[in-house]
Order: structure tokens, then sequence, then C-alpha cells
């Protein structure tokens, strides 16, 4: 079972990171260079293989190595194994919120974790905790429970754990969603989450400002991101440095480590292999805990 390195300091962690390039060299570069890689789906807990996804001009394989079986990406699958980790540590019915429902990996893990809400940002207007009539596709409209991470409808401290991934670069306030998120969680419980994550960065980038008006001033070159959700893609504030570490702390969190998953037969690889500094882009993911 492939297990997940959790770090509390930097140090520790670039240390182990950048040990595993050789590893990178030599098992990740072939997984890039072919169009599917047969290994062990940790998410389906048995053997499957993953698609090496092509398009751009760098293989991204973060937001690829599909699992033929259950259909999540590494990403996805980096999110549904913290998870598992956390479930079998504290065990029992948990409260959980994941704030997506639209996705493959909201029906995977709540599939396997019934306890587990999901949710999407509908949009300013809506009433968080409610749920409306929505759809990604036209053909296929869904109820979906509205919650926006900068006021949930959660009581305070009434969840065991929280999950989002690739949501806090879209927020403009940082600091507000992270105290929303403290506010959530019960002492003990736990915060998992991805950000597009600059390893080499102290400090975060501010790619762009909100103003008064809704409008955006743009500091860096506007950056969009699909989310399956919204066609276009949604804007990107933020790409995180190691000061996301202080902000979780000042919002509340007591304890804070970032995770590293390297397992290339499990399909957790260095986004882009090819690279120089490839150990840059391993697959890691937050775990903030009040
Ligand atoms: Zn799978």
């Amino acid at each position: 079972m492939t297990r997940i390195s959790w770090f509390a300091d930097r140090d520790g962690f670039t240390a182990a990171a950048s040990g595993l390039q050789d590893a990178i060299v030599r098992f990740d570069r072939p997984i890039a260079a072919s169009s599917a890689a047969s290994g062990y789906c940790t998410a389906c807990g048995r053997p499957s293989e993953f698609e090496v996804g092509q398009g751009g001009d760098h293989p991204n394989l973060r937001e690829s190595l599909r699992c033929r079986r259950c259909g999540l990406t590494t990403r996805q699958r980096l999110i549904h194994c913290a998870l598992a980790g956390e479930a079998e540590g504290r065990g029992g019915a948990l409260r959980g919120a994941l704030l997506e429902k639209s996705t493959r990996l909201y029906r995977v893990a709540h599939a396997r974790w019934p306890w587990l809400t999901g949710s999407e940002f509908l949009g300013a207007d809506r009433v968080p905790g409610r749920s409306y009539w929505w759809s990604t596709h036209w053909w296929r409209w869904r109820r979906t429970r509205h919650e926006s991470i900068t006021s949930f409808s959660y009581a305070a401290q009434s969840l065991d754990l929280l999950v989002h991934s690739d949501v806090l670069e879209h927020v403009f306030d940082t600091g507000a969603a992270l105290r929303e998120c403290a506010r959530v969680l019960r002492n003990g419980g736990a915060m998992l989450f991805t950000v597009p994550f600059a390893i080499g960065n102290t400090a975060s980038i501010l790619r762009g400002r909100l103003l008064p008006d809704g409008s955006v001033e743009h500091i860096e070159p506007p950056e969009y991101h699909g989310d399956g959700v919204r066609h276009g893609g949604i804007y990107t504030f933020h790409t995180f440095g190691w000061d996301i570490v202080d902000r979780l702390r000042e919002a509340g969190f007591a304890r804070v480590e970032i995770g590293l998953c390297h397992a290339p037969r499990e399909g957790f690889t260095a986004s882009n292999p090819g690279v120089a500094q490839a150990w840059m882009g391993l697959p890691t993911l937050f775990r903030a805990t009040r």
C-alpha cells in the first residue's frame, strides 16, 4: 500500500523530494514517454493501467495518468489516498466535506465513504447549504449543493475532515478562506488539499487583485484553469509558495504538514519527468490539522 510521507518542515521535505531525482529519471521518464503504463491503482485497490495523456507542449502527468478502471488522475488519486489514510486512522463514520460534487473524484470517494458530503461553488448569489439544479453537460442535470469556501453553511467545529483540490488558488482572499475552513473543523479535525505549489519559492505570487467592483486588476499574465464545471476555466489569483504554511497557522491550524508521494508503479510520478529539477513537480498535498 502506497503511503504518503508527511513533513512538518521545509528542509526535511526538500531533502526527501530532491533525493528522488535519480529515481524519477529511471522510473518516471519511461512512463512519460509511453502511451500507457501498467501498475496498481490505490483507489481501485487492484492492478490497472494508467493512460498517459497527450497534448500540450510538455507532459502534465499531474492531470493525467488516468486509471482505466476508476478514471482518476494522479492528483485525484493522491487526494483519494490521503483520504483513505485519514479514514483508516480515525476509524468509524466521520463527518467530512469534499468541495466538489460533479467530478469523478467525488463519485469514487463517496461510493467508498458515504459520510462524505459533496458540493460545488455555484455562484456568489446562491445560498450556502442549499441545492440547485445544476448541469455540467446539457444532458445531465443534478441537484447540487452549493457551498462557498469563504462562507460555509457548516456549523462551527462540525467536521472531522475537509477536502479540496485546486480550489484555493482561485479565491482572492486566502486568509478569509482559511479562517472559514478552520472554523468548521473540530479540534483535531484535518483539512486535506492540493494547490499548484512552487516548491522553490518562499513567497506566494499574487497574480491579480480583486477590485471592489468585482473586476480583476492583473499583476501577472492571466491564467485560467479548467475545473470541469465552468467553460473557459476559472481565474487564478495565486501561485502559492512556502508562506502558505504561515497563512494556515495564522488562520488557526495547529499543525501543518506537506505530504509527498512518489510511487511510479502506483501512478504517482513527477508531473514533467523530463526536466532537470523534475522533483519540484512531484505529487504533493497539504494536511492542516485544527
Ligand atoms: Zn483506479
